[in-house]
């Protein structure tokens, strides 16, 4: 069966999560939604065409099975009622967007499969308060199923196996982007994580001032115990404190080269008394877009499993394990 597939946010995930899709016997991409419209067809959208018109024109809308609208996500979900399941690549600016993202779906009266890659602490625990919610709706909502939060989280969960007791878990991330425009609000959210700024404060710069703050540090963002909410479904599994938990890395926003290779390091204790260290590292040559987009989809496919039985409300990145889409 082939499960029929949404994304909301047409930027740098989305377009690298249509393309992803295109290869898949398993899903298929039928609506797409940017800020200024949306396009649907039941039959599919093909990835390439749906890149090009929103790269050319602005918007997925200027398709020919697109529509122009400034409520774009509100019109998709009413049109593309067949969809089993989104993948939500829309910025959280302000920290409460996914939080009202989710509560418009609850609405709408649609049932399926939400999956995000939100990544602070503060946005997981608004998905988490809307748990009931989402129960009460028939939506399995997977929050936090990109790379980090997501796949490294998932697997300091798999790590914490050879242990009786977790220590620390520490996750460092090197990003390479050839050119910042390509990821737009993932940079102004990493921004939000420097200190002396706010999400606030992120979302009100203009292009010439997230340009002149990059020209200061030569391109490079360094972050340092983020709010990152691999603390909390770490946590929520009961496999430490949140406080044991930390993440930084660095983002070079003018080479697609990873500045350094994204890990994660589990310190614990064995049952016989043993202090070690697990460390799982991503390949060099995997992108961010590759390491978000795979899971997510991944943990759509799981959560439409879950759905299917009638498992609705929400699940983090740690404690289900995704799926393989072919
Ligand atoms: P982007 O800025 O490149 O694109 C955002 C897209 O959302 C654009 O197409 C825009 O038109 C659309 N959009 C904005 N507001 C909208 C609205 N109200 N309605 C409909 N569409 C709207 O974004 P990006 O860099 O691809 O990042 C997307 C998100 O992914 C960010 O929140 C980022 O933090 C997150 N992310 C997570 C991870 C992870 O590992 N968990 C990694 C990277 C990025």
């Amino acid at each position: 069966m082939t499960l029929k597939v949404g994304i909301l946010g047409f930027g740098g995930l989305g377009q690298a999560a249509a393309k992803l899709l295109s290869a898949k016997q398993e899903m298929q991409l039928v609506v797409a939604a940017d800020k200024e419209g949306f396009a649907y067809d039941r039959n599919g959208l093909n990835a390439l065409d749906a890149i090009a018109t929103y790269q050319s024109k602005g918007s997925l809308g200027h398709l020919e099975t697109g529509h122009l609208t400034q409520d774009s996500i509100a019109e998709a979900i009413a049109t593309a009622k067949d969809v089993d399941g989104y993948f939500l690549a829309l910025p959280n600016l302000p920290n409460t967007f996914m939080a009202s993202v989710a509560k418009q779906f609850i609405a709408s009266g649609w049932k399926g499969v939400l999956v995000d890659a939100i990544k602070r602490t503060s946005a997981v625990e608004q998905m988490i308060a809307l748990a009931p919610e989402l129960e009460a709706a028939g939506i399995t909502y997977m929050s936090g199923c990109g790379a980090t939060p997501g796949l490294l989280t998932a697997a300091a969960a798999i790590a914490a196996q050879s242990f009786a007791e977790v220590h620390k878990v520490k996750i460092t991330f090197g990003v390479g982007i050839a050119n910042w425009n390509a990821y737009r609000a993932t940079i102004r959210e990493d921004i939000a994580h420097m200190s002396g700024y706010t999400v606030d404060m992120a979302m009100a710069m203009t292009d010439a001032e997230v340009e002149a703050l990059l020209e200061t540090t030569n391109g490079l963002i360094t972050l340092e115990n983020m709010e990152h909410a691999d603390d909390i479904m770490l946590e929520r599994m009961g496999i430490c404190d949140r406080d044991r938990v930390t993440v930084g890395g660095v983002v070079d926003t003018r080479n697609p080269k990873k500045p350094l290779s994204t890990n994660m390091q589990l310190t614990g204790r064995t049952f016989e008394g043993k202090i070690s260290t697990h460390i799982f590292t991503l390949g060099d040559e995997t992108s961010m877009a590759a390491n978000v987009c795979g899971p997510a989809f991944g943990y759509l496919k799981a959560g439409k499993q879950f759905h299917q039985r009638g498992i609705y409300g929400l699940m983090t990145a740690a404690e289900v394990m995704p799926a393989f889409v072919r």
